[in-house]
């Protein structure tokens, strides 16, 4: 694929908004094609027991496979449950099966239970230039463990009504766990999902959101696209499924621009004389 500036070492972003149906499968599936279309190495973690994102990229997930329930209670090594994505070169995911709807009260007992899954990806030896971890529609420890082991946080933000109710408590969320467990967690990204840019009121939320964010809010918004919605059926991202339509090009768009703020960034921390 076409070349981007690779990361100067492995961003590990967490996609989470605790509201279900905003995108954060879509988004997160769509992200890492693109970006591995682009010519990264990306590791896809499911980290919700529905399995959605591990259904998207054609991945089996039947109660026996190793899955990350495996990693996350049995402390199996990440390497053992990571599959190729199937027609995307570059591409890999570490699956989800119906059992980890069990680990959000597994986990409660074993120690080190905020942690586990970050201690797997620092034991992971392949080299990666993004995990994208598609968080469940909660706030229990899968998605406190997907904030400890990031540092950075996209919320993919559906532009209706009551788009920014609830985000409160995700944001508090994200604060608490920097302040305790892990203080490079930041909200790096935000990516407005099912557009329509016809509507008002798509354009009065995507107004209120870029006057709240400023400049974590991506440039490029996905519109909303049949095509997209129709790829996770037949076990594609929309950028094998569909790749001229309007949703792959804006997905391959927001990733490329996701890759260059990263970049961006990495060079401002080191030009920065308080920088660590
Ligand atoms: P979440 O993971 O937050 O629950 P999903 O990514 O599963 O949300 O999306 C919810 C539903 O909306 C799915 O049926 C998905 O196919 C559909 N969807 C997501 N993004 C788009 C889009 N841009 N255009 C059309 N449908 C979309
Ligand atoms: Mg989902």
């Amino acid at each position: 694929g076409e070349g981007l500036p690779r990361p100067p070492q492995t961003r590990v972003m967490v996609v989470a908004n605790q509201k279900g149906g905003v995108g954060k499968t879509t988004t997160t599936v769509n992200l890492a094609a693109s970006l591995a279309l682009h010519g990264a190495r990306v590791l896809v973690i499911d980290l919700d027991p529905q399995g959605n994102a591990s259904t998207a990229l054609g991945i089996d997930h039947h109660a026996e496979v190793p899955s990350i329930y495996d990693v996350l209670v049995e402390s199996k090594p990440l390497s053992d449950v990571v599959m190729p994505v199937p027609d995307v070169e570059g591409l890999f995911c570490a699956p989800a099966t119906i059992d980890l709807a069990g680990a959000e009260i597994e986990l409660v007992s074993l120690v080190a239970r905020e942690s586990r899954l970050q201690r797997a990806i620092e034991a992971y030896e392949q080299p990666l230039d993004y995990v994208l971890i598609d968080c469940p529609p909660s706030l229990g420890l899968l998605t406190v463990n997907a904030l400890v082991a990031g540092a950075e946080v996209v919320i993919p933000i559906q532009c209706e009504y009551y788009a920014l109710e609830g985000l409160g408590q995700l944001l508090k969320n994200v604060e608490l766990v920097r302040a305790h467990l892990n203080p490079k967690l930041h909200v790096s990204t935000i990516l407005l999902t099912m557009y329509d840019g016809r509507t008002r009121l798509a354009s009065q939320v995507a107004e209120e959101v870029r006057t709240h964010f400023g400049k974590e809010v991506l440039r490029t918004s996905i519109p909303r696209s049949v095509r997209i919605s129709e790829a996770p059926s037949y076990g594609q991202t929309v950028l094998t499924y569909d790749p001229g339509s309007s949703g792959a090009l804006s997905y391959l768009e927001a990733a490329r621009e996701m890759a260059l703020r990263g970049v961006e960034a990495s060079i401002a921390v080191e030009y920065d004389p308080q920088g660590e």
